[in-house]
């Protein structure tokens, strides 16, 4: 590979391998003189930014480059995977740079969720993994609610210096940043050079006025992610593509809830209670008594319990079980990439049942 040619665009080195990856370009491609990965060539041609990952050492090179900008950080999360799509280790490489905090997919909430809880709940989480930001958005990069409002805040916040947005792969940064395009140009060419500067951080910069731009770097795959360990079909499945509806579950101590073969919910003690499952409206829910729940997912992960898939059940990784003594009323019982159950009275006690690598957590209810 040191011997391949470099992208006129931003400087990475080409690869006629992956397609998902950076630096690909079609091997007919390197025929040329001058060669363009397929990011840049989009981008250029189509003002379209295309999602692109990148392996783990690449990630902490593009976070090490990061600290030695001088400018402000967007950093996006999905507010459905906050922690999942958190990035490790962000908060020692920013340096002095100031955040700014934008929570995507918006538009899948229920109408019911309280915003400034949500935020609120956005600002103690970062404060708990080591970052501060300045301020905390949340936006439907796919409906275009709150772009603008994003917009304004990082003109205000990037006091006339350059912007880095960074997220892991699938928050949603290409269809936020396409949308940043077409709002401060208006459809038309932004990116009138055929040369863009080259960078040796892989990043694709979008110019904001005569001497500032905003820099896109690759989305980071990060290994928790639910989203992670599912195959494409699967994953259209889990991924709420509209207003998620709540789904409300009369329960008594010793039954058990499953969502899909993804997660398992146990109530284990506790008077009769309602129990409010948020996740994406296509998923199955099961119910079923807690003492026949070990046996049923051994039997029916990937038919009854879907997805995963039946193709896919064996490279799914196992629940791990989590247990948790809730006192508050009105908790949620968060699972990362999935959705969350929101336990209507308190003194129960539960366990949640997650992919390992997938973090369960509790929160106050946003609703
Ligand atoms: P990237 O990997 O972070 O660049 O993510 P993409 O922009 O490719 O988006 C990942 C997935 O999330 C795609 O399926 C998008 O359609 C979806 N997506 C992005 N933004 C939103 C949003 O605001 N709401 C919803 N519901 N889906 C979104």
């Amino acid at each position: 590979m040191s011997e391949m040619p470099t992208c006129i665009g931003c400087g990475v080195q080409i690869q006629t391998e992956n397609k998902e990856e950076v630096g690909y370009a079609p091997p007919s491609s390197l025929e040329k003189e001058e060669i363009i990965c397929q990011r840049c060539f989009r981008l250029k041609n189509y003002n379209e930014l295309q999602p692109v990952s990148l392996t783990d050492d690449d990630f902490l090179r593009i976070l090490n480059g990061l600290g030695e900008r001088d400018g402000l950080i967007v950093k996006i999360v999905d507010i459905f995977d906050f922690n999942g799509s958190w990035l490790p280790g962000l908060h020692r490489f920013v340096g002095n740079n100031d955040i700014l905090l934008v929570a995507n997919k918006a538009d899948l909430l229920p109408k019911s969720v309280k915003q400034q809880k949500l935020v609120n709940w956005m600002k103690q989480e970062a404060k708990k993994l080591g970052l501060h930001p300045i301020d905390v958005l949340t936006v439907s990069a796919h409906k275009g609610t709150g772009v603008p409002e994003a917009m304004e805040a990082i003109e205000k916040y990037r006091k006339g210096k350059d912007v880095y947005v960074v997220g892991c792969t699938n928050v949603g940064k290409s269809t936020f940043i396409n949308r940043v395009i077409k709002q401060a140009t208006g459809q038309s060419d932004v990116i009138t050079t055929s040369h863009f500067p080259g960078t040796t951080l892989d990043m694709i910069e979008i110019p904001l006025d005569d001497k500032r731009s905003l820099f896109d770097t690759p989305g980071i795959i990060n290994h928790h992610q639910l989203a992670h360990h599912l195959k494409t079909a699967d994953l259209k499945q889990i991924m709420p593509k509209k207003e998620i509806k709540p789904r409300v579950f009369q329960l008594n101590a010793e039954q058990t809830l499953f969502v899909g073969g993804l997660a398992r919910f146990d109530f284990i003690q506790g008077e009769r209670s309602s129990f409010t499952v948020h996740v994406a409206n296509d998923l199955p829910i099961h119910r079923t008594k807690l003492e026949n729940a070990d046996a049923l997912y051994e039997q029916h992960l990937g038919d009854m319990l879907a997805p995963p898939s039946a193709e896919y059940k064996d490279e799914f990784p196992e629940l791990v079980r989590h247990e948790f003594r809730v006192k508050d009323a009105k908790t949620d019982i968060v699972f990362s990439g999935l959705g969350w159950i929101t336990i209507q009275h308190g003194n129960a006690v539960i366990a949640a049942h997650a992919p390992k690598g997938v973090e369960v957590m509790l929160r106050p209810s946003l609703i």
